[in-house]
């Protein structure tokens, strides 16, 4: 989430977002006055020509399914079913976009002076505010793992609705069955590990509640270690190196987006399983405080894993589909191409250079920088797909 739009230091962008996100909370306004923007209006698509696809291309994007591993759009308010003119993100989009899998993303705490550089863990809760001032219920209010799971059920709401169009897949039977039905797979990740609230025993409460994949960190340090964002930069604490063997054991797949490099390293040190970057960008392609070092990604792809490059402008330093395209082609050389997938963050709060109907403009702008097709379908989705039929549980 919220990979909002900054400047080194990012206070200013960050207020914009957690405004956005306290001012969905306000209550209705009685008198005339005039209504507070729609909060959702800080999810911009950047004004833009329709992005060229060549022939080639577009015949290629017909054959890729395609996947994105981080998106917010369960954070906003807004109907997934119909086709909005607002956000990056919903079912029509997505089917437009020729998705196969989606990574949803949970955000169940956020202090109010969320930042990149240094955000204090206990400066209040915009997600706690909102569950009271949008009447969640009341067993939300006052706890972060009620909050995560009012979160995977706003998605099961969703997949009910769609009549088929999108099918939460929680194991390997669940995914081939939904691409073989060419239906959207909609994965449930929780955007860090503060949900467990300190108990090893609430990993199978998450896992139960849909997760599949569990972020450690977002942007404070909580009780599993340090963020990328927070005040200590530390590594996994010993409660933290006691949920990854367990979470793995459970079935849950490891995602280090917004942790910080000591945890990053403590984690490939004790993970068995190869683990996620969901979203992220390369500090070798761009340096700003969002993005991870290009040894911590290497470790990651060395151990097997997965690295989401984002759109955002932190990640890519400027959101246009040239700069998202040079990232990716600089991390497809860093990391080698099985190791690269899309991890957008659509609906993370942030304006992104195209939505999510716009892919094949992606897949025609990676053809032209040079990869060959082999290597754009495996970077737009069948990195991910592969990696999700080998590591979400059997049954
Ligand atoms: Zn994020």
């Amino acid at each position: 989430m919220g990979d909002f739009r900054r400047t080194v230091g990012g206070m200013a962008a960050a207020a914009t977002l957690v405004a956005a996100l306290s001012a969905a909370a306000l209550p209705a306004r009685a008198d005339d006055a005039p209504k507070p923007p729609n909060p959702d209006s800080v999810n911009r698509v950047l004004p833009h020509a329709p992005y060229p696809v060549s022939a080639r291309a577009r015949a290629l994007h017909a054959t890729i399914p395609v996947a994105d591993l981080h998106a917010d759009p369960l954070l906003w308010n807004r109907d997934l079913l119909k086709r909005n003119d607002i956000g990056h993100i919903d079912i029509p989009r997505l089917r437009e976009g020729g998705f196969a899998l989606q990574d949803f993303s949970v955000v169940s705490k956020s202090p109010r002076s969320a930042n990149y550089v240094k955000t204090d863990a206990n400066d209040g809760d915009v997600m706690a505010d909102r569950a009271r001032a949008e009447h969640w219920p009341r067993k939300t209010w006052n706890s972060v793992l009620q909050r995560a799971l009012y979160g995977a059920d706003k998605l099961k709401g969703i997949e009910k609705r769609s009549h088929g169009q999108l099918r939460i897949v929680r194991t390997k039977g669940d995914l081939r069955r939904a691409l073989h039905d060419h239906v959207i797979a909609g994965v449930l990740l929780s955007e860090g590990a503060h949900p467990l609230e300190g108990k090893l025993s609430n990993i199978k409460v998450m896992y139960d509640g849909g997760f599949r994949v569990l972020g450690l960190q977002h942007f404070f340090d909580n009780e599993l270690g340090g963020s990328l964002h927070g005040e200590s930069h530390g590594g996994l604490t010993p409660f933290g190196k006691a949920v990854i063997p367990q979470a793995e054991k459970q079935g849950l797949i490891i995602d280090v987006a917004h942790s910080s490099e000591a945890v990053v390293f403590d984690t490939l040190a004790i993970a068995k399983r190869p683990i996620i970057v969901s979203h992220t960008g390369i500090k070798g392609y761009c340096n700003t405080p969002r993005n991870v070092s290009d040894a911590a990604l290497k470790a990651v792809a060395d151990h097997g894993g997965l690295i989401g490059v984002g759109y955002w402008d932190a990640a890519v330093c400027e959101p246009t589909m040239k700069n998202v395209t040079e990232a990716i082609v600089y991390a497809v050389k860093l990391l080698g191409p099985e190791h690269v997938a899309l991890g957008s963050d659509f609906d993370g709060g942030v304006p992104m250079p195209f939505d999510a109907s716009e892919m094949a403009g992606l897949t025609s702008s990676l053809l032209d920088a040079g990869l060959d097709e082999k290597t754009v379908k495996m970077v737009m989705g069948e990195n991910a797909i592969r990696f999700f039929s080998t590591y979400l549980p059997a049954k």
